[in-house]
């Protein structure tokens, strides 16, 4: 009797791990993006052992650089795009996962963070969680369809991008708007575990306030404006702002109730200049805006932007001017529709359990997929435990889990 995908996938499980193993090992920590290109070459190597046509996307140097801060202009950038053509397929399915880790730090359980050491039913070391267990279930996924002569019934399109751990500008966000790429259909391969598919995520806009006072000597005060003082009234101001954004509410597919939040200050600094016998001239002061999946960064940013601006002028003489530094889309994909229903399909038939649709608090690269290519897009992965944290790990179970979902789903659902 020939194997099925899913006791094909049971009977190597050993393919897995040493897969991951190998991944681990390649120590691509973000910042600064460590060997990206050994693992990018290891990664098409394995798409076409495991049946795909694969190959690597160097990002133009041109483009890097007006990316990378200098001192990474010496770290070479690449995606990998896999695909495979199925006979009679007509709808393309996409499978991303970022292959970057972040640092790591501390004593490890098992020795080096980069051994991929097994223990007690987990595999342990950076990356393991977030993300290389996905794409050792996904390659093991494939393998498994290959060897047991099963043909998908979606055409089969796998990115594995850089950088996600920073910005993910030359990774998934490139990607989308550069490759050659035309799905109908997105998984990225994590924010979603165990019986939680995620339908969105957060987004997050972050600006700077800067007060602009006027300096004078500090044993004449009343001759200068002082920026410090003007500050704290902006910043107390903002508690009505904070109160309004507490009565805002958005109930996931799973019930849970989100709010937009927003810290205040977590770098606040004075001019240069400061000194303690000088009116301060200048105060500046950070705001982390966390966007709803259903909210959009460009209303978000206007938002507290006009509320900035009301406040500053209610305080006398209060002048201030608002930055941008950086933001990241939020997404949600209302889980209706064929796909999100083959997905939990598979989830189901694999777990025996009824998932659930959820959205997450940290953001991933599903925004990509979802904004950009506008299609049906949902994070699924094995996942796993202390993720950026001291012995990251993944469960050995959960990994072959995944395989058998991703295989499932591409032999059921021809979309
Ligand atoms: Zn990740």
């Amino acid at each position: 009797m020939r194997s099925t995908p899913a006791s094909y996938i049971d009977a190597h499980s050993g393919d897995l791990i040493a897969r991951l193993q190998q991944l681990v090992g390649i120590a691509t920590v973000n910042p600064p993006g460590h060997s990206y290109a050994t693992i990018t070459s290891y990664l098409v190597h394995e798409l076409q052992s495991v049946g795909l046509k694969a190959r690597r996307i160097p990002i133009p140097a041109a483009k890097a650089k007006k990316v990378l801060p200098p001192e990474q202009h010496d770290k070479p950038r690449f995606n990998v795009l896999g695909t495979l053509k199925a006979r009679g397929a007509t709808k393309t399915i996409h499978f991303n996962a970022h292959y970057d880790v972040v640092p790591v730090s501390g004593t490890w359980r098992h020795g080096s963070p980069f051994s991929g050491a097994v223990g007690g039913g987990w595999i342990y070391g950076r990356g393991t969680a977030d993300m290389k267990g996905s794409i050792a279930s996904l390659l093991l996924a494939l393998q498994a369809l290959k060897a047991t002569k099963t043909t998908p019934k979606l055409n089969v399109e796998v990115s594995f991008t850089a950088d996600e751990e920073t910005d993910s500008l030359l990774g998934a966000g490139w990607l989308v708007e550069n490759a050659p790429i035309k799905p109908d259909y997105a998984i990225v391969m994590e924010g979603g575990e165990g019986d939680e598919i995620c339908c969105g995520h957060n987004g997050v806009v972050w600006l700077e306030v800067t007060v602009h006072g006027r300096a004078a000597h500090g044993s004449t005060p009343e001759k200068g404006v002082n920026a410090l003082e003007k500050m704290s009234a902006l910043v107390l101001a903002l508690e009505e702002y904070k109160a309004k954004l507490a009565k805002q509410t958005f109930t996931t597919p799973d019930n849970k109730v989100m709010r937009p939040t927003m810290n205040v200050g977590g770098v606040f600094a004075s001019g240069e200049g400061g000194k303690i016998n000088t009116v301060p001239a200048l105060a500046r002061f950070s705001i982390d805006r966390r966007v709803l999946a259903i909210e959009t960064v460009d209303q978000a940013e206007a938002d507290l932007r006009s509320f900035l601006a009301a406040a500053a002028k209610k305080i006398p003489q209060c002048k201030i001017t608002v930055a941008k530094f950086s933001d990241n889309h939020p997404c949600y994909n209302a889980p209706e529709g064929s796909f999100f229903a083959a997905v939990a399909g598979s989830l189901g038939r694999v777990r025996r359990r009824q998932p659930v649709f959820s959205v997450s608090t940290g953001f991933n690269d599903m925004h990509f997929f979802s904004h950009h290519l506008k299609i049906p897009t949902l994070g699924y992965g094995p996942g796993g435990e202390d993720i950026h944290g001291i012995n990251e790990r993944a469960k050995l179970s959960e990994l072959t889990r995944a395989a058998k979902t991703y295989a499932d789903l591409l032999t059921t659902f021809a979309g």
